[in-house]
């Protein structure tokens, strides 16, 4: 089976493109080490990243220091090409909670070489993401709670009024740059206080308390 979006309301979408925000939080660009910048920082992820709730997420043999990072994802229902911050909220079929697992000492080695990040960011089961509820379920995407606890405490807590770009806003950068199509979805950035899993944590996701995401790390 290949890897699926599964709404509350019954729609199916096979996952695209995986699209990834960094530094769209100041506290997490700070805690990093870096600045929020002008442009987005636009990284992609494939299909293969996908991983259900419930899933089992192994830690690549290369990497020392996984790290989690809680967001909200957005879902694209529609193609979507050229598309203005006004009309952007139009082609959301749902939103879910996801995170975004990042391999900090793969990353760190990139990063001072110069080189891509795919291999830190981009592996197998990197991106799990919770079944996605239709965009009516959440009162105000743009203020609204999301939440990570490993092995029932809270690590993670932010609140999307923190983003520096707003959902309408990503949706429409990233449909002039790439153009977005049905199945594509949007990882929004991280809230401060990522930090390393390790083989038999637990992690327990939240968006508003509407939406959870389980995963076990293997
Ligand atoms: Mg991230």
């Amino acid at each position: 089976m290949s890897e699926q979006f599964i709404h509350t309301d019954g729609t199916i979408l096979p996952v695209g493109i995986i699209y990834c925000i960094g530094r769209n939080y100041a506290e997490h660009a700070k805690e990093m080490g870096g600045e929020l910048l002008a442009e987005p920082v636009v990284f992609i992820k494939p299909a293969t990243a996908h991983a259900m709730s419930g899933s089992k997420v192994p830690i690549p043999s290369y990497s020392n220091n996984m790290h989690h990072e809680v967001e909200l994802v957005v879902v694209i229902g529609k193609d979507c090409n050229n598309v203005s911050e006004s009309e952007a909220m139009e082609y959301v079929s749902g939103y879910g909670v996801g995170i975004d697992f990042t391999l900090r000492d793969v990353q760190a080695k990139a990063k001072a070489s110069g080189l891509p990040w795919a291999t830190a960011k981009s592996f197998y089961s990197s991106a799990p993401v919770s079944n996605i509820v239709t965009i009516d379920s959440i009162a105000d995407i743009n203020n609204c709670y999301i939440e990570l606890n490993v092995n029932g405490k809270i690590v993670q807590s932010g609140n999307t009024s923190d983003m520096q770009r707003s959902v309408p806003q990503l949706i429409s950068y990233i449909s002039h740059v790439f153009r977005l199509r049905k199945g594509d979805c949007i990882f929004t950035g991280t809230p401060q206080g990522v930090g390393q899993v390790v083989s038999g944590d637990k992690l327990e996701a939240k968006l508003d308390n509407v939406i959870t995401l389980n995963i076990e790390i293997e």
